[in-house]
């Protein structure tokens, strides 16, 4: 066991793992700030609208019931059934109670499931650029992340050849988002079908799909692969109440997976965390089965400031952008800046790019190695359109001074 007086006793696991670079990012931006600076942080993903009234007043209500014990590990009854309902109403999937766990936040639920189903050595196939915290629960599994790039070029998504040739017999899972963090982009129907004529001959891989940005989408109606033709019982469809719902401190997310895997995962879960907080749940089953209205607006005020941050950074000489179809990221390409430097700081990378804008326009952004994407940089756009507006000034301003 490796042992270092800065570390000493700490298990290999924890010091084989990288930290969180967008939770690393947020926190910079925040000392910063405490030290007094004026920080505009665009680095986490986060919605900064508050959770809608109803929901909290439904939280409230259940906390004047008494919600305040214990609940069964995989979720309230009731919470389920709304899931179960949802699945059906957004998704065509038809799944019942006892295929649904609820974690504390999906990124518990996606935990779950690479301890629940990964052995040593097993591969899973991730689709780069990636959410950040893929990479690393993989490996906390057992499991070797065999990651498929792909770059602004092909609008950041991966193609049913790239997955047929990553395919060995010791691939277990194929693991991605769409909408995707933090690219923004979406497979539509026809890209999802084309992957699942790959992944279906192959009986050994299940697929998890993270769908948690589901109703921040743009292009109109989300589509799951767990319902395709022969995927029902090959995919665990991830979701949760953090983006949609904006109910990130909740934490609160959930799957829909074949009996087999929910069990295992409540079981794991019984070990861990038990059942996500009682009350929260009462409000969440509220949330999936009222009006959602909010939501919408939510997606409409991340439309417009879509909008607003192409035009800003793609007015920026050097800079690659797509057109994010979902989400509330941009993944601007700034390879063109690398090789410069503003006669102090030389940007040789991603990392040195945020680095540079931190320091000095006061804008946290994160660098997109993070994601598996080394040419890019990930800016959040869940802030408001001043802090858009002079976020992207501050960007040009300091871009501007790279030769
Ligand atoms: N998946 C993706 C793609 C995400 O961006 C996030 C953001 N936190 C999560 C999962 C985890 O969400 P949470 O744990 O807040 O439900
Ligand atoms: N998912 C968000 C992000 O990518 C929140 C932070 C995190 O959990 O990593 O920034």
């Amino acid at each position: 066991m490796s042992v270092t007086t800065s570390t000493p006793q700490l298990s290999e696991r924890i010091l084989r793992m990288q930290e969180s670079a967008t939770i690393k990012m947020a926190q910079m931006a925040r000392d910063l700030r405490a030290k007094g600076n004026d920080v505009i942080s665009l680095s986490l993903g986060e919605p900064d609208f508050d959770t809608p009234d109803h929901i909290k007043a439904a939280a409230a209500q259940a906390l004047n019931d008494g919600f305040t014990k214990y609940t069964p590990v995989p979720g309230l009854m009731e919470l389920r059934e709304a899931i179960c309902t949802k699945f059906k109403r957004d998704n065509d999937l038809d799944f019942d109670v006892n295929q649904i766990v609820v974690s504390n936040g999906a990124k518990q639920s996606i935990a779950n499931l690479c301890l629940t189903l990964l052995n040593d050595g097993d591969e899973v196939i991730i689709f780069a650029p990636y959410w950040v915290s893929y990479f690393e629960i993989v490996r906390l599994g057992g499991g070797v992340p065999v990651v498929l790039k792909s770059g602004i070029e092909q609008d950041f998504k991966v193609t049913p050849q790239q997955v047929a040739d990553a395919i060995t017999d010791r691939t277990k899972l194929v693991l991605f988002s769409s909408p995707c963090n933090p690219t923004g982009s979406v497979y539509t129907k026809e890209d999802l079908e084309a992957i699942v004529e790959v992944i279906r001959p192959h009986e050994q891989i299940h697929v998890i799909s993270d769908e948690i940005y589901e109703y921040i989408n743009f292009t109109g109606k989300h589509v799951s692969i767990g319902a395709m033709p022969g995927m029902r019982d090959r995919t665990i469809t991830v979701n949760g109440f953090s983006k949609g719902f904006a109910m990130t401190g909740w934490r609160l997310g959930y799957i829909g997976a074949p009996t087999w895997i929910a069990k295992a995962c409540a079981k794991m879960q019984g070990q861990f965390t038990s059942g996500a907080t009682a009350f929260g749940q009462k409000a969440a089953a509220h949330a999936l089965l009222s009006d959602m209205t909010p939501t919408y607006e939510m997606r409409e005020a991340f439309l417009k400031r879509r909008e607003l941050v192409k035009e800003g950074l793609g007015a920026i000489p050097g800079f690659k952008i797509n057109n994010p179809q979902g989400a509330f990221y941009i993944f601007p390409d700034i390879s063109a800046y690398f090789g410069t430097s503003d006669g102090t700081n030389t940007i040789n990378n991603a990392n040195d790019f945020a680095e540079y804008l931190l320091m000095n326009a006061h804008v946290a952004i994160v660098s997109g190695s993070a994601f598996g994407a080394d040419n890019c940089f990930r800016l959040s756009y869940a802030a408001s359109e001043e802090q858009l507006t002079e976020a992207i000034r501050r960007i040009a301003e300091c871009v501007g001074k790279l030769k």
